[in-house]
């Protein structure tokens, strides 16, 4: 059945759906993964495992709705008469059918299904809308994890208006310039003085009156290609400011972000190694930061990349350290010279015990391990005292300094460093 049929069944189904005063859903489907499935097995397995699929919706289905072929990967099922519990049951069935492998030509193959649901009336009185709508709430299911099945909502609807705004936004800005890259010292809890600093993004479009944080826009940018680009302004931004200020006779390292997009895609370290060559930098003058999430879905590929550039003499830290996996024993699996606790530890660390041991059994493995230990978050006295009776290295909070321009970083290490 081609689309334009669909639509035709569809605002009959609707039509009779108006006489009667029925309610249906319409669900829109789409197999995870589908692409890598089809490029690993070849494309007559492919258009094979397609058919299998179509054959299992239909027995799963067992006559209770309509189903199409809506794209490449794609399927459309228009139920019976349903209400919003029914609905749920039916997308249920539909996922759970795709648990059992596919048997093609004698190889067993899995593949599972992204469920989204619009229901009539509620959310759309037409093909069109409720078509749209369930695709929405099937990019939804994708975003959640895959596997699974979401329902439309005018919030998420909302939501997702917002984040295509937001994307809008963010490439309009990377042309006007309107990002800015502040920096936050990390003080030796030793001598006091300023090891290095971490390079932090800060947005603010011309058009607004206030800065977005990073907490928003960073998953927006996370979400497509747009992330890529602004890591290598970032990048580009931070390598340049290590030579400026080399050349007022200032010597400090830059920490940069580095999020997992970036560490998968083919040729960022390359770009790293090129983009410190053009300024004249050495391995030491640019260190990454990763969080443990990041690295603990690394493959080997990028592990191997993360290891020459350790080699080279690249500081790497493991960011937000304890708020993840927090696996002390995947630690030495890793290339990586520090450890940033994250704040949420460093909290409550002196008064609270629990804290308190956490704290001190993440600092005695990083220490076995030969890892420098940075404290984030560090905002009291007491929280500093504390660090340095656990021979914490290095400090980075409030109490110390906050994310500065990098004029008045710059006034800061001539008078303290
Ligand atoms: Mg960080």
């Amino acid at each position: 059945m081609k689309n334009a049929d669909l639509e035709n069944t569809l605002q009959s189904r609707i039509e009779e759906a108006q006489q009667t005063g029925d309610k249906f859903g319409l669900f829109f489907l789409d197999l995870d993964m589908f692409k890598e499935v089809n490029d690993t097995l070849g494309h007559s397995w492919g258009d094979e495992l397609l058919q299998a699929v179509s054959q299992r919706l239909h027995e799963c289905l067992d006559s209770k709705g309509l189903i199409t072929r809506f794209g490449g990967d794609e399927f459309v099922v228009v139920s019976d008469t349903l209400n919003d519990t029914g609905a749920g049951e039916l997308a249920g069935k539909l996922t759970d059918c795709f648990q059992d492998a596919f048997e093609l030509s004698g190889e067993n193959v899995r593949i599972t299904l992204s469920v989204g649901i619009s229901l009539y009336p509620k959310d759309g009185d037409n093909a069109g809308d409720l078509l749209k709508n369930a695709d929405l709430a099937m990019y939804d299911a994708k975003a959640k994890g895959r596997n699974r099945y979401e329902f439309f909502s005018q919030s998420l609807a909302s939501q997702l208006q917002e984040q295509r705004t937001l994307a809008a936004q963010l490439h309009e800005s990377l042309n006007n310039n309107e990002f800015e890259l502040v920096y936050q010292p990390q003080f030796d809890l030793t001598s006091g003085r300023i090891a290095a600093c971490e390079a932090l993004l800060r947005w603010r479009p011309t058009r607004e009156v206030f800065s977005v944080s990073p907490g928003v826009f960073i998953p927006v940018a996370e979400r497509t290609d747009l992330i890529l680009h602004i890591g290598r302004w970032v990048m580009e931004q931070a390598c340049r400011q290590v030579k400026a200020w080399r050349e007022l006779g200032i010597k400090i390292r830059v920490d940069i972000n580095v999020s997992g997009r970036e560490l998968v895609e083919p040729g960022y370290f390359a770009g790293l190694d090129d983009c410190r060559a053009r300024y004249g930098l050495e391995p030491q003058d640019i260190g990454i930061e990763l969080t443990e999430n990041i690295l603990i879905k690394a493959g080997s590929e990028a592990l191997e990349e993360l290891k020459k550039q350790r080699e080279k003499g690249v500081e790497i830290s493991v960011d937000d350290f304890g708020v993840g996996y927090s696996s002390l024993s995947y630690l030495k699996h890793f290339p990586v010279s520090h450890l940033k606790i994250d704040r949420t530890f460093l909290k409550d660390a002196p008064e609270s015990a629990y804290d308190g041991a956490l704290m001190e059994a993440i600092v005695n493995v990083g220490h076995k391990l030969d890892l420098f230990i940075v404290a984030e978050g560090v905002e009291t006295e007491e929280q500093s005292r504390y660090c340095q009776d656990l021979k914490v290295e290095y400090a980075q909070g409030f109490l110390y300094a906050k994310p500065m321009p990098a004029r008045e970083l710059e006034k800061l290490l001539m008078s303290t460093n």
